[in-house]
Formats: structure tokens, C-alpha cells, sequence
């Protein structure tokens, strides 16, 4: 069976070595050397200013929301995983969406501008698949309208724009470490925020709002990363160049038999660093989609249609039609891409795509 993704997963004898020194001395959560360990060694491959590990990609969304004192409307994308769109509704804001660009399925910064009113205070956008959004022109608009900005980016680890990582751009920014994504934890995440006291702020909050023992600098919850989870980090880390560098030849070779004018496939920001998080492939129309999938599924080939449904669609959101985020959101698939994934079952994932269309 050939599933969208597979979980990089080293020897576990590896993670057992790494996981042992947290063991034996019984620290297995609260902030222990292994979480410090993988901040410390994130940080300083990617030149970023703050990270703090934590437990999913979620819960960050939720707690910068909350340290940013968001009220009121917050625009954000139709096109994207669930969690952005249901943390500021769980934060008591309201989603506004802004329709997406039809060529890179990011948020456009004309549709965002749009949709300003008195009561927006934030944009909370997603770098789709690790695709950068257009980040100076949200910039120029979060600036001139006096709006924070948040980056959910959960895809994007390892993605970097004019020599930048993607983490460093936004009030804040977000990443999953799920074990679905490109780097992963089993379960987990991380804050990002290059300003000190928001940093602080957002470390505060991810630890029940402790300031030390016995005092408490104000609410919080918990998001802490324990052991286990760095340790997991820890042990796929250093793979993380060779991961990126077999998906790149496999993205490159699905390209290359699928790249033919019969698909639409994501356009990717120029002066960006990518990382090949996913494979999307967008259809003629949902009926030639449905046919290709269940061919595919019918051979245990399962790809998966992210995103679906547009997040305007979902009843609670309560959205308006989004024209491009429905078009594409009913004709993407996401082929399988993994590490242990054979140049011979990418031929052969495409060869039946092809048959059908
Ligand atoms: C995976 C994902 C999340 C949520 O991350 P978890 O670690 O599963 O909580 C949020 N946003 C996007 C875009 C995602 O793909």
C-alpha cells in the first residue's frame, strides 16, 4: 500500500541512544535537555531568533492569537488545513476569508486588502505546501492598515525567502512537527517570534504562564514538547538534508513525465529556498479527479485531497464563496511523496494518472 506520506523513521536504536540520557535521570518533560537541545540545533541551522518547541502545530496558532490580543475579524485563507481557520474561531475572533491566487494557492494580498473593515485586526496566513506567500506585499499592508501578522507554517520547515528562513518573517510564525510532516516529532510544533517581549510572551504562555515555581505572570495553557518528542526530533534532524534532497528528485521526476500541459501544478515564489513538502496536482475537473483517484485507489495507491472541502464551505465558518480556493480545492490531489518512495513507483503512480485523463 502507497500512502500520501510515510514517517521518516530512522533505526529506532538511534532514537533509543538519544532518548536514554532523559531516561536515566528520569526527566522526561517540563523543558528537559533534549527540548533545548533540538531548539538550540534549529535555531542555529536555520539562523532563526526564537523557537520554542511545543507539543502540536495547533496549539501555537491558538496562543498567538492569544498573546497578540486579537479581537474582533481576522482575514485568513480558504485554502488550508482545518486548524487555521477553527483556532481563531476557538479564540472567540471571526474568521474573514480572502480568496487565494490561482497560481501559487496562497492568499492574495489584493483579496486581503479587500476585505479590511474597522474590525480586522490580523491576517493569519498559511505557506501552502511550504510555498512562501507573497510576504512583502502582506507586509506593506499589515504596516499600513496597523495589522499583526501570523504565519501559519506548518509545511514549511526548511523553506527559506532571499536567504531568510521562512520562520523569521511575520509577528509570528508557526510550525507542525506531526509526524505527517516534512520534519516531525510523532506530535508537535513550534512558536516562532523575533521580538523579544512578544517571545517572551509566547513562553509564558506555553507553560501555564509560570514565572518560575511559584508565581504566575499571567494566563496560559499548556503546550510543552516532552522527551519523547525530541528525542524523535533529535534522531530525524540530521537526516532532515537527505530528506529534502530525495524528495527533490522525486518532485523533479514526477514533473518530468506529469509536466506535460495535461495538469495545472503549484507555482512556487520566486527567491525562495523550497522544500518539496508536497506534491499537488490540480485537475481538469473534479470528475477526471474522482476517476484518476479511484483507479489509484483500486491499485492501493492513496493520495489525498488537500485541501478539501474550501474552508468558506464549512458550515461553522460561516464563509462567503471563495471562486478560486472552491475551483482548486475540488480539483487538487496531493500524490504520494516520502523518502522510502521508488523512482519506480513514482513511473508508476503517474503512468495511471495518465491512462485516465
Ligand atoms: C498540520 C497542520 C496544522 C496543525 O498541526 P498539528 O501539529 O497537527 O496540530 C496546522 N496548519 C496546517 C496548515 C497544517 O497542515
Amino acid at each position: 500500500m502507497i500512502n500520501v506520506t510515510k514517517s521518516f523513521l530512522p533505526d529506532q536504536a538511534e532514537y533509543n541512544a538519544i532518548l536514554k540520557t532523559s531516561w536515566d535521570k528520569a526527566w522526561i518533560t517540563n523543558r528537559g535537555a533534549l527540548v533545548k537541545e533540538l531548539e538550540q540545533k534549529i535555531k542555529t541551522k536555520f539562523h532563526i531568533t526564537n523557537m520554542i518547541a511545543t507539543t502540536n502545530g495547533t496549539l501555537p496558532l491558538q496562543i498567538a492569537i492569544k498573546a497578540l490580543h486579537l479581537k474582533g475579524e481576522i482575514i485568513t485563507t480558504p485554502f488550508s488545513y482545518i486548524a487555521t481557520a477553527s483556532s481563531i474561531v476557538w479564540e472567540s475572533c471571526t474568521p474573514v476569508f480572502a480568496d487565494i491566487e490561482a497560481d501559487s494557492f496562497n492568499i492574495s494580498p489584493k483579496e486581503i486588502e479587500a476585505k479590511i473593515t474597522d474590525k480586522t485586526s490580523a491576517i493569519i496566513a498559511t505557506h501552502v505546501f511550504g510555498n512562501p506567500c507573497n510576504l512583502e506585499a502582506i507586509d506593506n499592508i499589515a504596516k499600513k492598515y496597523n495589522l499583526n501578522v501570523i504565519y501559519d507554517a506548518a509545511h514549511a520547515f526548511g523553506v527559506s525567502y532571499k536567504g531568510t528562513s521562512i520562520f523569521e518573517f511575520g509577528d509570528v510564525s508557526t510550525c507542525s512537527f506531526h509526524a505527517t510532516k516534512i520534519f516531525h516529532t510523532g506530535e508537535g510544533g513550534a512558536l516562532f517570534a523575533k521580538d523579544q517581549g512578544l517571545y517572551d510572551k509566547l513562553y509564558y504562555h506555553h507553560n501555564f504562564g509560570h514565572d518560575g515555581p511559584e508565581n504566575f505572570h499571567g494566563l496560559g495553557i499548556n503546550a510543552k514538547m516532552s522527551e519523547f518528542q525530541a528525542a524523535m526530533g533529535l534522531t530525524v534532524f540530521p537526516y532532515f538534508d537527505s530528506i529534502i534532497e530525495r524528495r527533490e528528485l522525486l518532485y523533479k521526476l514526477y514533473m518530468e513525465i506529469l509536466g506535460s500541459g495535461k495538469f495545472q501544478f503549484q507555482k512556487i515564489l520566486e527567491n525562495s529556498v523550497y522544500n518539496y513538502a508536497y506534491f499537488p496536482l490540480v485537475f481538469e475537473s473534479e470528475a477526471q479527479l474522482n476517476t484518476v483517484n479511484e483507479a489509484l485507489n483500486s491499485n492501493q495507491i492513496f493520495p489525498r485531497r488537500y485541501f478539501y472541502p474550501s474552508l468558506n464551505t464549512i458550515d461553522y465558518l460561516k464563509g462567503e464563496p471563495m471562486k478560486n480556493s472552491e475551483s482548486i480545492a475540488k480539483r487538487i490531489l496531493c500524490l504520494p511523496l516520502y523518502y522510502d518512495l521508488t523512482e519506480d513507483q513514482v513511473k508508476t503512480i503517474s503512468n495511471h494518472i495518465l491512462k485516465h485523463v
